[in-house]
């Protein structure tokens, strides 16, 4: 008999998003009386750091292959190449979304996927839908989701939603929601620990558009002159890995908490596409974009319609 368990988990490079969902997720399930486990991708980032040991949650256990028909719901990612090895023979369940779906099952999928600022929000609904309690620990962890998602509302894939329910978490939680939630960001930006190859894959998502390779790497930053001090050491990180993994375009992307725009490294041999995509020509390899924060509703789209103009004559 195949194992009953459900195994909840987000995308790899897990952000306070996915283990949110994943915790939140896991917890529901076990609410209405079915075995589930959260699950991570990946290292705990700092910032989700913070918020586990703000609400004094365990971080779930890492996750680095799926059993063939096992049971799985996906959250905060419906795209495989964004996911555990194994996942295309996995029995999906259940994908809570709120990114572009890219998602192909065999068999009929309960799937939730809505345009808003963060999955914890879907998942405040769920726990609503389905009469559970929301415990000030729940609260917690997706209030962090949707200040970490929204960049405390200042996204454009930010909804009133996202911010309603943010506020309505705070008071569950009982904590002062702009106070922690620019701790809890702050912490995310400290990278003095990383080594510039651990800094491109704190948040570092691939896509494929038809033969092409994208890499789009995001960090938060208080401070983007700082990060820029180590640009020829990011590069060089970078430029390995586009060698080593062939991808056509890579974007790593340092985005201001507070001003709410980015500063872009690009490399590769299809750097084209990012300069047709925003109307600029990179210097050094660098740009900055103005009120550019979100790569799934900024960024992607931009490069995708880039690639798929017809050439003009
Ligand atoms: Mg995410
Ligand atoms: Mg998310
Ligand atoms: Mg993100």
């Amino acid at each position: 008999m195949a194992d009953k368990k459900i195994h909840v988990f987000g995308h790899t490079n897990p952000d306070t998003d996915s283990i949110s969902c994943a915790i939140t997720m896991a917890n529901l399930q076990n609410e209405i009386g079915r075995e589930a486990q959260s699950y991570r991708l990946g290292e705990i980032n700092k910032e989700t750091r913070y918020a586990l040991n703000m609400f004094d949650l365990k971080e779930p256990d890492l996750l680095s292959n799926i059993d063939d028909n096992a049971n799985v719901i996906m959250v905060d990612n419906n795209e495989f190449t964004q996911c555990v090895p194994g996942i295309e023979n996995a029995h999906i369940q259940m994908v809570v979304d709120h990114h572009r779906l890219n998602l192909h099952t065999t068999e009929p999928v309960y799937c939730i996927a809505e345009p808003i600022g963060c999955a914890s929000t879907i998942m405040y609904k769920l726990y609503k839908q389905d009469d559970v309690v929301i415990t000030p620990k729940m609260a917690g962890i997706m209030l962090s989701a949707i200040i970490s998602d929204t960049l405390m509302f200042k996204s454009p894939t930010c909804t009133e939603q996202d911010k309603i329910t943010a506020e309505r978490l705070a008071k569950i939680a009982g904590i002062d929601l702009y106070e922690y939630g620019y701790k809890m960001l702050e912490a995310g930006t400290d990278i003095s620990e990383y080594t510039a190859d651990e800094v491109i894959n704190i948040d570092s998502k691939d896509f494929k558009n038809g033969e092409l390779k994208i890499t789009i790497s995001q960090i938060n930053s208080s401070n983007i002159d700082e990060v820029f001090k180590r640009k020829a050491e990011l590069e060089k990180a970078i430029e390995k890995k586009i060698t080593e993994e062939n991808i056509d375009l890579y974007v790593f992307v340092v985005t201001d908490i507070l001003e709410a725009s980015s500063k872009v490294i690009v490399l590769g041999n299809r750097i084209d596409i990012f300069e047709k995509a925003f109307h600029t020509e990179l210097i050094a390899n660098t740009t900055y974009l103005k009120g550019v924060v979100s790569r799934k509703k900024q960024i992607l789209p931009a490069l995708i319609e880039a690639m798929n103009q017809k050439i003009q004559l």
